[in-house]
């Protein structure tokens, strides 16, 4: 709930109303987010046209629908501060539809069971296997976003195995001291985080202003320290977008 968090998110609101797309908002976050929206609502005379459902969160999963889920963890902060880690579900392979009509097989109830994987026999006497006819398995991306906090194991957890950890790196690792004092993390820490959690790849962000340009330490120096520990890192910087890129895992037998 600290300002440099949630000052964006009431211009936010009423840039998506003034947009006229918007059906309906849900915003999960910490105990208070409600209340902050009510009363900034209330005082500025700002009401939506749709619906906002603010949920509060605690860990635990927190969103789940057919492709998606979230899980809250707890972060190491002076305030209650979470992380999230967003889990793509695994897809299945596509069902290879031209293949099978250059086997012959008739199309019907046949098709189904393949794309399930299991394996038929057909009338003509072949017995196919639906792992043939099936592309490779998609496998879910992970995302873990983790913000504010000290290095924790919490983080650890959360970013475990992602394909991508947001992390911040609010100091360069001279300023460990106030990272502790402020239980706010280190480029180290970052790197480290990502490191333990085996991470493919670490993108920081939230640094402090003290790494302005023409300061003794810049923000290409805090690239360097972090790209030590953990080489797979970058830096976030405004309107920055990054596309996950898929794993693919060859899928030799059962479901497809
Ligand atoms: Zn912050």
């Amino acid at each position: 709930m600290h300002g440099d968090h949630i000052f964006g998110l009431m211009g936010l609101l009423a840039s998506c109303g003034l947009a006229g797309n918007v059906d309906r908002v849900d915003i999960y976050g910490p105990a208070g987010l409600n209340e902050y929206l009510q009363a900034c609502s209330r005082y500025s005379h700002t009401h939506f046209s749709y619906p906002v459902k603010v949920h509060t969160v605690r860990p635990g999963v927190i969103y789940e629908d057919e492709e998606f889920s979230v899980v809250c963890g707890q972060l190491n902060h002076r305030v209650t501060a979470y992380g999230y880690r967003v889990v793509e579900k695994d897809r299945v392979g596509r069902f290879d539809v031209e293949k099978a009509k250059a086997l012959e097989i008739p199309p019907g109830r046949v098709y189904g069971q393949l794309k399930r994987g299991e394996t038929v026999t057909l009338n003509d006497g072949r017995t196919i296997q639906g792992s043939e006819l099936c592309g490779p398995t998609e496998i879910g991306r992970k995302i873990a976003y983790c913000t504010d906090t000290v290095f924790c194991d919490g983080a650890v957890e959360l970013a475990q195995d992602a394909d991508v950890l947001i992390h911040e790196a609010t100091f360069a690792h001279q300023d460990a001291d106030m990272a502790f004092q402020r239980l706010h993390s280190t480029t180290t820490m970052a790197a480290q985080t990502a490191l333990a959690a085996s991470t493919h790849r670490l993108i920081m962000t939230h640094f402090s202003p003290r790494y302005a340009p023409g300061n003794s330490l810049e923000l290409k120096d805090l690239l360097l320290e972090a790209r030590a520990i953990f080489p797979n890192t970058d830096m976030a910087y405004d309107f920055m977008t990054y596309e996950v890129p898929r794993r693919r895992e060859v899928v030799l037998s059962g479901k497809c």
